[in-house]
């Protein structure tokens, strides 16, 4: 094989058919293939498409999301990137959603301006997953399964260790992309599939990989959590359509608009919240949200009539292995594209509908990379003996308590003193370390901004560092 790829979300599926359409052999790793955050992606994908829209704009947006952190000129690039990738998918005609012929473009908070490319109303992520299928359908082949770990020998990526539930076994391949999402799913109260949990990033941590910005993990306010455990997310579309968020006296308590991060600690803090939406017009919930409408009812709450429970749930990782926007790490010939890695693009709060465009433009440009690498990268089958393959995480179940939309710094330090060495362990540790409030990290021990922090907490090899931001 020529190109393991670990995951098919969006930013593996978008590498895969662009390498197998040049001709390389990729063959595709993960256990099922619509079990990802792509696929339950709703509101859309940003970028500047109207004429008087601009990059600069959309980069403004996106530092002031990111609160003093983010990396300006990677910014820059996945933004112009991203447009152009967009503007090739509406070429190609995906079908985005239009109104009078025109592109349909819709606002979200923290956005200056419309510009969110949406299909299918809320499906976008669906759409989009499904549209690459087909694409690879017939070009590349499946496995179902868990990349547990990556062969690596002698600084060299060889290969996965592949564990299917019953088994493990070794496929080699001359590179290695790892596209498996993120951690929030470490959190039980989380909108991810059970999937996003980290394991492999741990494992590739292991092998000697940095990994920066644990603490920041992005809580979607409005979640309706299902008695059965499922847990349903309410797009902010519907609050930037006029939905509003009332307490237990039927009060409105903050600005719907806000920034998802004050919305959600204000739902944290006064604990019984409901999102109500039955002044909007009736037609245009059921056209608009039908799936939405349809899942609730199943619960048996009418969204057109009914106040909705809501509460805040993990939903976006923005740490993850420390890379460029290629995908670049230490080890030759492996790439981490999407949620797993870290590009800092989002600093400390990713604005809305940034991390599809930040996947597509991670997956084309790592892609572009290999072609160029891969006639240099030969294939052999080194012996590797795998290790135990992880069941259990230490200290899961910690995170919803101690690492949550607010955290204490003498809280954490009891809950991490007698963890084991482990991802939660890590996160738990950068949330502790970062000793002010920025972004989505909230101490209350340190409520304010603290430019001292100004900065990232890198982890490699048992010990962190500081780097501080440009
Ligand atoms: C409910 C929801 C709504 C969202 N809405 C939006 C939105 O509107 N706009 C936006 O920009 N972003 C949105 N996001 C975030 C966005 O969907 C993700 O950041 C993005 O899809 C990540 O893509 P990815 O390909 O990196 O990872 P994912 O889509 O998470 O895909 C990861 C893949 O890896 C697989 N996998 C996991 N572990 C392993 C393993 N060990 N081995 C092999 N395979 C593995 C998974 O099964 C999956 O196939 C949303 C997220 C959620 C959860």
């Amino acid at each position: 094989m020529d190109v393991v790829v670990a995951g098919t979300g969006i930013a593996g599926l978008f590498l895969a058919d662009e390498l197998s359409r040049i001709g390389y052999r990729v063959l595709m790793v993960s256990p099922g293939l619509h079990s990802s955050s792509s696929y339950r992606a709703q509101g859309g994908v940003a970028a500047p498409i109207l004429e008087e829209d601009s990059v600069e704009s959309h980069l403004q947006d996106t530092l002031r999301a990111g609160d003093g952190l983010g990396d300006r000129e990677r910014i820059v690039r996945m933004i112009s990137e991203g447009r152009e990738i967009l503007l090739r998918l509406v070429e190609e005609g995906f079908p985005f959603d239009r109104e009078d012929g025109r592109l349909a473009l819709s606002m979200e908070g923290g956005h200056s301006r419309r510009r969110i490319l949406h299909s299918g109303g809320v499906q976008t992520g669906r759409n989009l997953v499904e549209y690459f299928l087909n694409r690879v359908r017939g070009m590349v082949r499946h496995v179902r399964g868990y990349v547990v770990d990556v062969v690596v020998d002698g600084g060299r990526a060889r290969g996965v260790v592949v564990w299917d539930g019953e088994g493990i076994r070794i496929i080699y391949s001359r590179a290695v992309v790892v596209a498996s999402g993120g951690y929030a799913s470490l959190y039980t109260s989380s909108t991810n599939p059970d999937t996003s949990r980290g394991i492999l990033m741990w494992n590739l941590y292991r092998r000697g990989l940095p990994l920066e910005n644990l603490e920041f993990v992005q809580f979607h306010p409005t979640v309706f959590h299902a008695p059965d455990g499922s847990r349903i997310l309410i797009s902010e579309a519907i609050r930037g359509d006029g939905a509003i968020l009332i307490d237990g006296r039927g009060e409105r308590f903050v600005n719907e608009r806000d920034t998802r991060d004050r919305v959600a600690r204000a739902i944290f803090r006064k604990g019984k919240v409901y999102l109500y939406a039955g002044h909007l017009d009736r037609d245009f919930l059921l056209e608009k949200y039908r799936m939405l409408v349809e899942k609730l009812r199943e619960y048996g709450y009418d969204l057109t009539k009914d106040p909705i429970p809501v509460y805040p749930a993990a939903h976006y990782t923005i740490g993850g292995v420390k890379t460029g926007l290629d995908g670049e790490t230490d080890i030759v010939g492996l790439r981490v594209i999407g949620e797993a890695a870290s590009t800092r693009v989002h600093g400390a709060n990713r604005l809305a509908s940034n991390s599809l465009l930040e996947a597509m433009v991670m997956a084309r440009r790592a892609s572009r990379a290999l072609a160029d690498e891969l006639p240099g990268l030969d294939y052999r089958e080194v012996p590797h003996f795998p290790d135990p393959v992880p069941i259990d995480l230490p200290g899961r179940g910690l995170l919803d308590r101690y690492a949550f939309v607010e955290r204490d710094g003498l809280e954490i330090t009891r809950a991490v003193e007698n963890l084991e060495d482990g991802i939660v362990r890590l996160i738990l540790m950068s949330a502790l370390l970062r000793k002010e409030s920025r972004g989505v990290h909230y101490r209350r021990d340190f409520p304010e901004r603290d430019e001292r922090f100004r900065g990232y907490i890198v982890w490699h090899r048992g010990e962190w560092s500081w780097e501080p931001s440009k």
